[in-house]
């Protein structure tokens, strides 16, 4: 349904993107196909099934059906460069299925310094434990990056930007240290989506997403995915198979739907993002506003340059060296949920002490009064602006009582 024309905006592509028409038949989506046995007409169907690993061909459960192949198709048609997309059950299983995609024993991994926890963890357990070493570097220190290689370094896991401190890095020319020194380089991708960041485009190998987050977009359902080029396409493909990753048909199509409004939900939360970030940043308790669609925010340059959008994650730190006042501020307040994850409808808070996950770099960095340390990482969602800087303003006050 794209032939005519150029090149559409987000929205057109959202819309239309993974609904071909022989998985919707006649209605706008595909129907959720719960299978686990494909049946073949006879036995010489049943020796040609297996053929073609590809999606769009029956085989077995396990290679999906047309509720999960539209959804691959769809998230490989919003990231430019991709040839295909490998699903994951969550967004963790993407980044493990990716890495184990492209390591073996022996490889040195370099890792960003502002990576997820749960991938420093695998990094430093799963990863080491199978004979992958695991360096971290520090994302903003270009000139250093060619030293952090030797002829051992095979992978670069990237994240931008690092979603608990987001210091935007320059992607495209790590990336493209990367590849000069002939190493993969892989993106968690999943704080600006394809539709923030191209990654591919942007000179990453592999680009990675939580589904979880912006996709799902309504907190109740875990997914992961993972794209690339035709080269990475099929090494994730051979090693997802391998190991038995399959993603279900009824999560497959509350992706799709959550897919759908994606674009809006992202031009919505990023704006009410900066409405906040603006207000914070003019508050006495703020040391510093971590949101780099802010003007006054650290990275905000790279992610003009390198960005076309944002999305309603970004972090605070406060003034006060005191945990426990981070901890009264998300106590304080009502309309923001406690809890991890984040890209939903609804707002949540996270009181976040980010020095405990850094080894190669200091938290908080040199330049910085070392008292200001402890903040809140804000997920913000679509409720209305004023309502939720009302929310802020009493978790302020609460902060302040002992
Ligand atoms: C949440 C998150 C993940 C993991 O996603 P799950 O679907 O919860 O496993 C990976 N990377 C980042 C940056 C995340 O915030």
């Amino acid at each position: 349904m794209n032939s005519d024309g150029g090149p559409k905006g987000t929205n057109t592509q959202l819309t239309a993107a993974g609904r071909r028409a022989e998985w919707t038949g006649p209605v706008v989506n595909p129907p959720v196909w719960r299978a686990s046995t494909h049946l073949y007409p006879d036995t010489a169907a049943l020796k040609d099934g297996g053929a073609a690993n590809e999606d769009g061909r029956f085989f077995y459960g396990r290679r999906g059906a047309p509720t999960q192949w539209a959804l691959a198709d769809a998230l490989t048609a919003i990231e430019p460069g991709a040839a295909g997309t490998v699903l994951y059950p969550s967004g963790v299983a993407a980044i493990a299925g990716a890495l184990l995609a492209v390591l073996k024993p022996g490889d040195v991994l370099l890792v960003t310094d502002n990576a997820y926890e749960p991938s420093r963890v695998m990094a430093n357990g799963l990863l080491h434990r199978l004979g992958v070493e695991a360096r971290f570097f520090d994302p903003l220190d270009i000139d250093g990056f060619a030293d952090r290689f030797c002829d051992r370094t095979k992978a670069v896991l990237l994240e931008n930007p690092g979603s608990l401190t987001m210091e935007v890095c320059d992607v495209p020319a790590l990336a493209a240290m990367a590849r000069e020194k002939g190493a993969v380089s892989l993106i968690d991708n999943t704080w600006a989506s394809p539709i923030g960041f191209p990654a591919l485009e942007r000179g990453c190998d592999i680009s990675i997403m939580s589904l979880t987050k912006h996709v799902g977009g309504h907190s109740d359902l875990l997914m992961g995915a993972a794209s690339g080029g035709d080269r990475w396409y099929r090494r994730l493909r051979q090693t997802a198979q391998a190991l038995g990753q399959v993603v279900s048909p009824d999560d497959a199509a509350l992706a799709l739907r959550g897919l759908r409004t994606m674009g809006l939900r992202l031009e919505r939360t990023s704006a009410t993002a900066l409405a906040l970030a603006e207000w914070l940043a003019d508050r006495p308790e703020v040391a510093h506003v971590l949101c780099p669609m802010h003007p006054g925010s650290p990275g905000h340059d790279l992610w003009r340059r390198d960005f076309s959008g944002g999305c309603g994650l970004f972090s605070v730190i406060f003034a006060a060296d005191d945990a426990r006042m981070a901890e009264r501020f998300v106590d304080g307040l009502s309309l923001f949920g406690i809890g991890f994850s984040w890209g939903g409808y609804e707002s949540l808070a996270l009181p976040i002490d980010p020095a405990a996950i850094r080894t190669a770099t200091s938290w908080p960095p040199a330049h910085w009064d070392p008292a200001h340390r402890c903040g809140v990482r804000l997920s913000i969602g679509l409720e209305d602006p004023a309502d939720l800087i009302e929310d802020l303003a009493r978790g302020l006050a609460q902060m302040e009582q002992k």
